[in-house]
């Protein structure tokens, strides 16, 4: 979403209400820390809302209505990508964001800003900095220089060091309620969103379900990930449902999709749909009002909870929590499910 137009301010960015007001006073009052972690699931828009910050940091019509104004020079050039002020910082086509890196931002933050009275490094997805380079930045942001402000966008928070987080007031960007989803969509995207919901009200209700609140998943589903997204979802709950039930095919279900789960970001992204999927089913067991998450309607939520008792849920969702510790921990991917799965059925 980095590279579409993001402004004018931050009424514009969906959702998230009070977070925006907030950071929008602690700007007016002058009162920004020099370090932010700007906290959200992927697609949840953190580098929009990074660039937002960077702006109202340097807006040049505070006394307007709007932080930031959107339009005033160095509004314009944010939103352009082109304010010497402010600079992204990412891993480029590397799996981490090295020591080398932040050395570099480092060096580079001790030379005064070139037009604004502020400098912002927006360090994309910081939780990928190694703890070499998270020690290296750890030292300027123990002493900043005055004028430097630095924007963290990540998606898994405790992977940075607790020295690192204690210095960094952490920002978290909420899922979007079905409602707010519906109003993104139809002021983003306009006659393509509108198309969709007046003649497919189902499809339509999928995708926002399927979005889990992301904005940025929700354009992307909108796009046409619609119908790939629904076999990811498809095959967790079937998954899911063979592990808890221990069909002797339920790892075999998961072949024709093993180009999904070899990499083990994909597996993690289906564990996550998993778990999502048991929040949904224990809650309709529950006749819980809370809204769902993962499925469309609380009719396919409560079939898939059908034949399962609160206690095989409960069981299966703490065998869930496991497996996604031990993916990140390296297990082996298809032995870690089936231990899952063997987990689940304890007791059953
Ligand atoms: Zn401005």
């Amino acid at each position: 979403m980095s590279g579409e137009k993001f402004f004018r301010d931050f009424n514009n960015f969906a959702g998230n209400t009070e977070l925006k007001e907030n950071v929008a006073a602690i700007i007016r009052r002058g009162e920004a820390a020099h370090a932010y972690i700007i906290e959200g699931g992927q697609g949840s828009g953190k580098t929009m809302f990074a660039h937002l910050f960077a702006a109202a940091l340097i807006c040049e019509g505070k006394g307007k209505r709007a932080l930031p104004c959107g339009e005033c020079t160095a509004c314009l050039k944010v939103e352009r990508g082109v304010h010497p002020d402010v600079i992204s910082v990412d891993r480029g086509d590397r799996t981490t964001l090295g020591i080398d890196t932040i050395r570099e931002v480092r060096a580079d933050a001790f030379i005064l800003p070139s037009e604004a009275e502020r400098k912002i490094y927006i360090i994309e997805d910081a939780h990928l900095m190694t703890n070499d380079a998270q020690n290296a930045f750890l030292q300027v942001l123990e002493e900043p220089p005055s004028y430097a402000v630095f924007l963290l966008t990540c998606t898994e928070p405790l992977r940075l060091l607790p020295t690192v987080r204690s210095r960094a007031p952490s920002l978290r960007l909420r899922p979007l309620t079905a409602d707010e989803m519906e109003e993104f969509l139809l002021s983003k995207a306009g006659d393509k969103a509108r198309r969709l919901r007046d003649s497919d009200r189902e499809a339509w209700e999928e995708l926002i379900a399927a979005s889990g609140g992301m904005p940025g998943v929700a354009l992307t589903l909108l796009d046409g990930g619609l119908e790939e997204r629904r076999r990811e979802r498809n095959l967790a709950v079937k998954l899911l449902c063979g592990l808890i039930s221990g069909s002797s095919d339920a790892l075999v279900s998961i072949n024709p999709g093993v180009g999904n789960i070899s990499r083990r970001e994909d597996a993690k992204q289906l564990v996550k749909d998993m778990a999502d999927a048991l929040r949904d089913m224990l809650a309709v067991k529950r006749c819980d009002a809370a809204p769902l998450c993962f499925f469309a309607n609380r009719n396919t939520a409560q079939k898939a909870a059908m034949p399962y008792t609160v206690a095989d849920i409960a069981r299966a969702a703490d065998a869930l929590d496991e497996l996604y510790l031990s993916l990140d921990r390296n297990a082996y991917v298809t032995g870690a499910f089936a231990a899952a799965g063997a987990k689940m059925r304890r007791g059953r």
